[in-house]
């Protein structure tokens, strides 16, 4: 089976994707865990900020929504048996809320995809993606599942993975990102170093001029190893310590002070952390990159790492 993209996950996200790539010409599959009742009853959300709404109206799914739907233009706070009405309609210049649950978006989308010809595979089973770091015709990106029995293969331009919070897709890219880091560090990197290496080791034995050339030289390899290994860095995808993510942070911040010399505080208060605890994982990562983007353009002296609870 050939498309050219592959949607692994048939909740809102997955589905109006392949709703609005239809609309620009685009073919996609979508492949579901689920069956369709079971997507078509899941209750979740009910709340539809005014983004998502509007963006369900223009793209031709917001009929029944428009109907049903119980917009909310307000909320009432209430102290001391006294009502304060704060008009978010008023306060965001027309913006509402809108009360329509999410298995009924999804029965729009899922209504919408199948009459429009859309193909959605469900009850897909051992669902894998492959071969998605430099497809070429030869092995295109691949999505691998068991649908009624057989083992079947979807060929793709690109994968989609839609498939919510325990996503295999994002799992298979993180192994990804470590192939990629751990060939980068075995193969360039020793390459480099071992050049340098040899450059500096002559140094000494060619004329004045040319030592300076070579020293220069060495110079720019080193910077070059430098950001490699910046970048090996970032792609690793974070582990997170026994010790969860405070020790994590912690950790990260006596790495990046060692490898850059720059002075690191880490300010972590207690609620913060345990609000984020869930996505440590991601936290790691968002912190890890941002270390990285201070070291190559900051041009700063001292850094800061804090969790405070003022948004949570
Ligand atoms: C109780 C609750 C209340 C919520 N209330 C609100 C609210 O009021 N407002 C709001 O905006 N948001 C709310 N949310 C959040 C909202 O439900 C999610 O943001 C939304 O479901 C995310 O959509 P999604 O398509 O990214 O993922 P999902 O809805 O999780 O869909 C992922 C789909 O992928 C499928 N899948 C998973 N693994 C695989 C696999 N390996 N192969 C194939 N398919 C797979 C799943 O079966 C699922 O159908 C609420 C969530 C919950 C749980």
């Amino acid at each position: 089976m050939r498309t050219q993209i592959g949607i692994v996950g048939a909740g809102p996200a997955g589905l109006l994707l392949s709703h609005l790539l239809h609309l620009q010409g685009i073919e996609s599959v979508v492949l579901e865990a689920r069956s369709r009742k079971h997507i078509e009853e899941r209750v979740r959300a009910g709340v539809l900020e005014q983004g998502t709404v509007d963006l369900l109206v223009d793209s031709g799914v917001g009929t029944r929504l428009k109907h049903e739907g119980l917009i909310h233009h307000g909320i009432e706070l209430r102290f001391n048996r006294c009502g304060h009405r704060i008009n978010l309609h008023e306060l965001t210049g027309g913006k509402a809320i809108t009360i329509y649950a999410q298995h009924e978006v999804v029965k729009d989308l899922v209504a919408a995809r199948l009459e429009a010809g859309g193909k959605i595979i469900f009850d897909a089973s051992d669902v894998s993606v492959h071969g998605f770091d430099g497809a070429s015709p030869a092995s295109p990106a691949t999505i691998r599942f068991r649908s009624e029995g057989e083992v079947e293969e979807l060929h793709c331009d690109y994968i989609a993975g839609c498939d919510g919070a325990r996503s295999v897709v994002r799992k298979a890219i993180g192994a990804d990102r470590s192939r990629i880091a751990r060939e980068l560090h075995d193969g360039v990197v020793q390459t480099l170093f071992a050049v340098a290496f040899r450059l500096q080791l002559h140094a000494d034995e060619v004329p004045k001029a040319l030592r300076t050339t070579i020293q220069q030289t060495t110079a720019g390899i080193r910077e070059a190893i430098n950001d490699i290994q910046a970048y090996v860095h970032g792609l690793e995808p974070s582990l997170v310590m026994l010790g969860g993510l405070a020790a994590s942070l912690k950790q990260l911040a006596v790495e990046f002070e060692s490898s850059s010399g720059m002075p690191v505080t880490v300010e972590l208060e207690p609620n913060a952390v345990a609000a984020l605890d869930g996505v440590a994982t991601d936290i790691v990562q968002i912190v890890r990159e941002a270390l990285s983007n201070v070291r190559r353009h900051a041009q700063a002296r001292r850094v800061c790492s804090r969790a405070v609870s003022e948004h949570l």
